[in-house]
């Protein structure tokens, strides 16, 4: 399509360029025949998807929209009269900002875009073009509708990723933050507008209306600041669950048996009381789990949290291939655990766990990853260590523990074994195809009878 930009073309592409301009014009006649139907195609089709609903269902957006997708699509496919392709590109890079703005699932847009592409074949494909001339209309649609889309995504993912990061060191400065305070300020918070309920229902004064626990400060807070603060979804859905119960249901019960006399009052009372102890139970863990999580580490092992695997290993798998240096990653896992569990007691595996990542902790340079991966599993991520390197930690840290002798509280003395899988970096871009060798080794490592480490074969 190239030739139809160029200037001077005095050579066998001439004609191709007048076939160019025929197939050009072609698709700009289509288009602007075609432009209203398009946009309802578009509009049909993305109101069935219920992700896609959510953002087009508003009047004001579904006009807009429509506009700017209508102009989108004119000038998108209106070849020929597009000598200036930098604002077309930085056009298509603020609707990609958009978008990532309002958080539209990338994948709609470029459904849509497939969409479109796809009639407008069909449209061409039933006009009289000689084959040519199709040939090159079609590629002319789909040259003009990647590129729009590669504008758009690359503004999106960038514009994603910077809000990402944004929230996430927004999270972290205000995980920063007195979090006892937090936790003691919502709790009296919960209380108070439980309180301001029994003086409203049983108060001296007029009978005032109810106040809904959602706007009160506790509920403003936990709509616009726990979401920020916390990312464990399910104890936020059970909390949001449990306020709207009390607004929707148990406020409007308890309006109406006021009115009808204070003996009907006791049964959502107690449901009341029963729901703000659930609230108080679930913020406790909400709280808990987060001090556990300060500074990113497991509060049994003080390893690190495997939230933080995917930005650790990525960054390493990317310092490795860009200076050449090695980069090695153990899978360990405690053989027979479930025995100790079974034998002394939940508590007593728990403070296995918790001398073994010591010990682990203790093998390995400040500069290494170690992580609680799983129950019993750590990944240790060994930074600038090749395979034999790699291996002598490995082994170091089995026959360590091997030899150590681990305590109860009540004097009793045993020791453990592990199994160790072991991967170094060969170049795969991807950190879980690392991850996924030393898994399968230390697999090979259980087989083989446990108490062993095995290096991943590339
Ligand atoms: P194998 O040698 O094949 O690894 O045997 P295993 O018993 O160690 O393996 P399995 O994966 O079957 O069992 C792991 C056990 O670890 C099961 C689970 O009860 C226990 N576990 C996981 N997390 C914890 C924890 O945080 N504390 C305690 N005490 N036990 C845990
Ligand atoms: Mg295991
Ligand atoms: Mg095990």
């Amino acid at each position: 399509m190239k030739t139809a930009d160029r200037p001077s073309a005095r050579n066998p592409g001439e004609l191709s360029v007048s076939a160019s301009d025929l197939a050009a014009s072609v698709l700009k006649s289509i288009v602007l025949a075609k432009a209203d139907e398009l946009v309802e195609l578009f509009y049909d089709a993305f109101l069935k998807d219920e992700e896609a609903s959510a953002f087009l269902s508003h009047s004001v957006v579904h006009d807009r929209l429509s506009h700017s997708l209508r102009d989108w699509l004119l000038e998108l496919l209106q070849a020929g009269t597009r000598n200036d392709h930098t604002d077309f590109a930085d056009r298509q890079r603020a609707i990609g900002e958009v978008h990532a703005r309002i958080k539209i699932p990338i994948h709609l847009v470029l459904e849509g875009a497939s969409l479109i592409k796809r009639t407008v074949a069909h449209y061409l494909m039933r006009s009289s073009l000689d084959r040519e001339t199709l040939g090159e209309a079609l590629i002319l649609l789909n040259h003009r509708v990647d590129c729009a889309m590669q504008f758009m995504s690359q503004a999106y993912v960038s514009g994603t990723m910077r809000r990402a990061q944004l929230d996430e060191s927004f999270r972290l400065f205000s995980l920063g933050q007195d979090i006892t305070l937090e936790r003691e300020t919502q709790r009296a918070a919960l209380m108070e507008w439980s309180q301001n309920i029994l003086f409203t229902l049983f108060g001296a004064g007029p009978a005032a209306s109810l106040k809904p626990i959602s706007s009160s400060p506790f509920g403003l807070w936990f709509y616009h600041r726990a979401g920020i603060l916390f990312q464990e979804a399910t104890i936020l859905e059970s909390i949001d669950g449990a306020i709207q119960q009390i607004d929707k249901v148990l406020l409007p019960k308890l309006h109406d048996a006021r009115t009808a006399g204070s003996s009907t009052l006791a049964e959502p009372l107690e449901r009341l009381q029963a729901l703000i102890e659930e609230i108080k139970l679930l913020m406790t863990e909400l709280f808990q789990n987060v001090v556990g999580l300060e500074n990113g580490r497991d509060p049994l092992t003080r390893t690190l949290n495997r939230r933080f695997l995917p930005s650790i290993l990525s960054r390493e798998v990317a310092i490795a291939s860009r200076n050449g240096t090695p980069f090695t990653i153990l899978m360990i896992d405690i053989d027979n655990f479930k025995n100790i569990n079974d034998q002394w007691g939940h508590s007593a595996g728990d403070l296995v766990l918790r001398q073994i990542a010591e010990i682990i902790l203790d093998t390995v340079r400040p500069s290494d990853f170690v992580f609680r991966y799983g129950g019993e599993e750590f990944l240790v991520g060994l930074v600038e260590a090749d395979v034999e390197q790699g291996f002598q930690v490995a082994e170091r840290i089995r026959q360590v523990l091997m030899a150590h002798e681990l305590r109860l509280s009540d004097e009793t003395k045993f020791s453990v074994t592990t199994s160790i899988g072991l991967a170094a970096y060969e170049g795969h871009p991807d950190y879980a195809y690392l991850v996924e060798a030393a898994d399968k080794a230390l697999y090979e490592a259980k087989r083989a009878g446990r108490n062993q480490t095995i290096i991943a074969s590339s």
